[in-house]
Parts: structure tokens; C-alpha cells; sequence
């Protein structure tokens, strides 16, 4: 072999070499190239993923608010819970917050036929702490219920008016004394007794209510003066007076377990469109208290719409006003 072709032989060798160099980045170029848009591929997907979960979770936490802004009652001053809105000069107060809050309760109405069966919870002879309980009960339901309050002039019973009216409430006037020997001796001292309570409970709330519960209902048979007289007065008024067609029999002279007290609301609860049902929250009215929540269960689990008294609640009235009025 001559010197020529060897040196001929080298040089393709080294051309061949250089060549597979050459091949090798490029191909390590382009597998790098490849590995890296892959990694970025994944890295954007699971960000986007994870921000529009954000985005989802924000636009439902802000549609939520909007609900429950709805049912904010205005303080009487005009401004509202401050509770309910975040202050935007707070740094705290970014969109994390949207997710530590806890839901308000769902109003189980809102899934109530509009058609269905209404119950009106009312609650006599308060306030007293029992009332604080039950109204802590009813702010977890997120139902209303009815208060015909007695007169009661300390600070913490008037704090109580406030609060009734305040969770968006009813509230009712019973009586002021609430003892039936004075309050039904005559007529004036009927409409005293109902003056009293009327402005105790506008002094501390601001409502003028004109729904009222005689003591012991229409159908007393302790006063002395015609319930007939009473009922033209208390008309002629502009007041509407409820009795009740279901009890928990808390107020019945006889003791009874909570279960009791629950059976007792549903031997007549659901016999009427309209239903309202007679508890005293007076002081010693505990197992009152305790039945509640199971007497909500029962009734959200019944399909009941549970109200407070308003306009337009018919009135459930033992003696009816329209066989006094207009006869
Ligand atoms: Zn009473």
C-alpha cells in the first residue's frame, strides 16, 4: 500500500469520526430540545389546572356572599354587620380567606315545594336565657320563628328583644305583667297591659308590632271582661291576634321527656295548611330547648316551609275575629 492511500485511508476515517460527532449533538440537541418542551408542556398544564380551580372557588365564594348579603337584616342605625364584609385595606383579607370561611347554613326552605305545609314556630313568656338557646338553635338552621314577648325591663332581656329582631325574627307582644288576675280584670287594664309591652319592645327594638297573643289565647276562660270586647278593641287597633292548632304541652301542667315534646307538636302539626305551633321560652322551659332541633329535623325532613309570622300569615285564631267584627 502506498503512502498516498494510507494517508487517503486516515483522512476518510477522520471525516467519518467528525461526522458522528457531529451526528451525536445534534441528535443530543434535539432529544434536549424535545425534554425540556415536555417538562415545560407538563409544568404550564398543572399550573393552569390549579388556577382554574382558584378561579372556580373564588367565583363560588363571591356568588355565595351575594346570597347571604341578601339576607343580612340592616342595623337600626342603617349600617350593617360589619362581620359581613372584608375591608379592603386589610392585606389579611386576600382571596385565601374565601376558603378558611365556613358556609353559612343553607336555608332549608330553598328546597321546600313553595306549595308545602307552613309551620310557624312561636315561643311564648320570654325572654330569658332559654331564649338566647333557642335563638342559637334557630341562627344553626337558619330558620325564623315567632317571640310574643312579657315585659321585661334589664338590659339583657332588652338585648334579647334586640336580638330577635336583629336574626330577622318576628317579634310578638303577649304581655306585658302576664298576670291574667290584673290584665283581665277590665277592659282599661287590658289596654294598658298591651301599651306597656307595646312600647317596651319599641323602645328597645324600634318595632311597633301588631301581632299580638292573648294570655291563655282567645278561648280563655279566666277574664272577666268579654273576649268579644277585647277582640273589637285590639282590632279596631290595627293588631292581628294568633292563637295556635299544635303544642309541645310545655305549658300543660304535665311533665314531658323531650321525645314527648316532640310527638305532642306532631299529633296535630300537618293536619292545617297553616300551622302554628305553641312553646314558651320562659326560664324554667329547658326540655323545650333540648326538643328543638329534633323537632326542625322533623320538620325539614317533612317538607315543611318553617316561618316567622308576617302579613301574610294567615292568622290561626281560636275565636275568629270575623265572628266578632262583623257581626
Ligand atoms: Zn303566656
Amino acid at each position: 500500500m502506498s503512502n498516498n492511500t494510507i494517508v487517503g485511508l486516515k483522512e476518510k476515517e477522520r471525516r467519518r469520526r467528525r461526522v458522528n460527532r457531529l451526528k451525536k449533538t445534534i441528535i443530543g440537541l434535539i432529544s434536549f430540545w424535545m425534554l425540556f418542551s415536555l417538562t415545560a408542556i407538563i409544568i404550564l398544564t398543572v399550573s393552569l389546572c390549579s388556577s382554574n380551580k382558584r378561579v372556580n372557588k373564588i367565583a363560588e365564594k363571591i356568588n355565595s356572599s351575594g346570597d347571604a348579603a341578601e339576607d343580612v337584616v340592616p342595623a337600626e342605625d342603617g349600617t350593617d354587620n360589619p362581620d359581613d364584609y372584608i375591608d379592603d385595606d386589610n392585606p389579611d383579607d386576600s382571596t385565601e380567606n374565601f376558603e378558611i370561611e365556613d358556609p353559612e347554613q343553607p336555608n332549608p326552605n330553598d328546597n321546600v315545594d313553595p306549595d308545602a305545609k307552613k309551620v310557624y314556630l312561636t315561643f311564648d313568656d320570654g325572654p330569658s336565657e332559654n331564649t338566647e338557646k333557642i335563638l342559637d338553635i334557630l341562627k344553626e338552621y337558619n330558620v325564623k320563628a315567632t317571640f310574643f314577648v312579657i315585659g321585661r325591663t334589664d338590659e339583657y332581656s332588652k338585648s334579647l328583644y334586640k336580638r330577635i329582631v336583629d336574626e330577622g325574627h318576628t317579634i310578638a307582644l303577649h304581655s306585658y305583667t302576664h298576670r291574667y288576675s290584673l290584665i283581665y280584670k277590665s277592659l282599661d287594664n287590658y289596654k294598658d297591659d298591651l301599651q306597656r309591652i307595646s312600647d317596651l319592645v319599641y323602645d328597645a327594638t324600634g318595632v311597633r308590632s301588631k301581632f299580638i297573643r292573648f294570655p291563655g289565647g282567645s278561648s280563655n276562660k279566666v277574664s272577666h271582661v268579654s273576649m268579644r270586647d277585647i277582640i273589637r278593641y285590639v282590632t279596631e287597633e290595627g293588631y292581628v291576634y294568633f292563637d295556635w292548632n299544635a303544642i309541645n304541652g310545655d305549658a300543660t301542667g304535665k311533665t314531658y321527656t323531650v321525645d314527648e315534646l316532640v310527638d305532642n307538636v306532631f299529633k296535630d302539626c300537618g293536619k292545617y295548611d297553616t300551622n302554628v305551633v305553641l312553646m314558651h321560652d320562659a326560664e324554667s322551659k329547658t326540655s323545650t330547648v333540648e326538643a328543638l332541633p329534633k323537632i326542625l329535623d322533623k320538620l325539614i325532613e317533612d317538607g315543611y316551609l318553617i316561618l316567622p309570622i308576617d302579613d301574610n300569615t294567615t292568622p290561626v285564631q281560636h275565636i275568629k275575629v270575623s265572628t266578632v267584627v262583623n257581626n
